[in-house]
């Protein structure tokens, strides 16, 4: 065995991890990199806040190189924009710290809880709508995972727990693996669901352990990642898909509708196609929460509901996804068209 083949072997371990800990977190550095004026950069280091620009390697190679209108760039790079006060944009729209406080557990709908299992994200999207909330009270792991799975387990009427964030991929394998093993006894329980970004942003993230912890256990497993722009789907990305659905892991997306970014029919009949190519469902698309900071992302309703009739008019019923808003007190989510 050479050399070379000894550390290739010692770091495809490792890699999802390096990778996340080698994500770009300078403007000036982005900028650089994508060919861009260095004015921009200036622009995001005063317009970034208290939420920097985050953005791993294999997203980054996705970007158009000295476009700074690129749709997957917008996602990322702080804009002026974000300065702006905007009517009725707030930092928790959805009353959400009130909600969890400092439980690791957010209740909603019925039947359904969603277990907020870390803060961290492997990158930060511009319009989030988590963007402002104040993730370090409630997330102490172990000790509140440990209530959160007693009131899980307390509760009968729960039959799906949705494993959220942040991204709960940025936990490693073995944490995922025990918390997974304690959901799988709890009797109620019959499906676990895994809302993640991470593993658009870094593909090698779908390896064997976490095949392993995902397929093997009791609970019907369901994957939801979100992509927004055909664009951030390249081989790689195909190929943690392939890699979920061939491993039978049914893998669903949820999209933000984003000015500049998806607000045309073609950009999204294209993401369906490539989506369903793949054998990944569109799931949601969804009306911009009002986040402070994001008001520029925003596409009106009824322009929402002129591109999903325009999506039912090209594609199978199966490939257009459900346009819906969140809301603060309903029974689900609200249908918009
Ligand atoms: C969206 C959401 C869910 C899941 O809703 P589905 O319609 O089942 O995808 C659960 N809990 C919270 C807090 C949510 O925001
Ligand atoms: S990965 Fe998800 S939670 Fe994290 S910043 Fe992006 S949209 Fe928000």
């Amino acid at each position: 065995m050479t050399l070379d083949c000894c550390s290739a072997s010692r770091s495809s371990r490792a890699d999802w991890q390096t990778i996340l800990a080698e994500a770009i977190r300078s403007p000036a550095e982005l900028c650089r990199r994508l060919g861009l004026d260095a004015a921009l950069a200036a622009e995001a280091e005063r317009a970034a806040g208290d939420f920097p620009l985050l953005v791993p390697e294999p997203f980054l190679k996705r970007i158009r190189k000295g476009d700074p209108h690129d749709p997957l760039l917008r996602q990322i790079l702080p804009s002026a924009d974000e300065r702006t006060p905007a009517a009725g944009y707030l930092a928790d729209p959805l009353d959400e710290f009130q909600s969890a406080g400092s439980s690791a557990l957010l209740r909603k709908y019925y039947g359904r809880i969603l277990l907020i299992a870390t803060g961290a994200c492997g990158v930060h999207c511009r319009f989030c709508f988590r963007r402002h909330f104040p993730y370090q009270p409630v997330t102490g792991q172990a000790e509140q995972w440990h209530s959160a799975l007693q009131a899980i387990a307390a509760d009968p009427s729960i039959s799906e727990v949705i494993l959220s964030g942040g991204d709960p991929l940025t936990l490693p394998d073995y944490k995922l693996a025990r918390l997974v093993e304690q959901l799988n006894a709890i009797p109620q329980l019959r499906r676990i669901r895994i809302h993640s970004r991470l593993l658009v942003m870094i593909p090698q993230r779908v390896n064997d352990d976490l095949l392993a912890w995902l397929r093997t256990g009791r609970l019907s497993p369901f994957v939801v990642v979100q992509v927004n722009h055909p664009a951030e789907i390249d081989d790689e990305v195909a190929g943690a898909f392939a890699r979920l659905v061939s491993g039978g892991v049914p893998v669903l997306n949820q999209a933000v509708l984003l000015r500049g970014v998806n607000d045309r029919a073609d950009v999204l009949a294209d993401l369906c196609q490539r989506l369903v190519n793949l054998r990944v469902m569109p799931y949601y698309l969804h009306q911009l929460d009002a986040v402070a900071g994001a008001a520029h992302f925003e596409v009106p309703v009824a322009t929402g509901i002129a591109l999903i009739a325009e999506l039912r008019a090209r594609l199978p019923g199966y490939a257009v996804p459900r346009y819906v808003r969140e809301t603060k007190g309903g029974l689900s989510k609200q249908n918009l068209a």
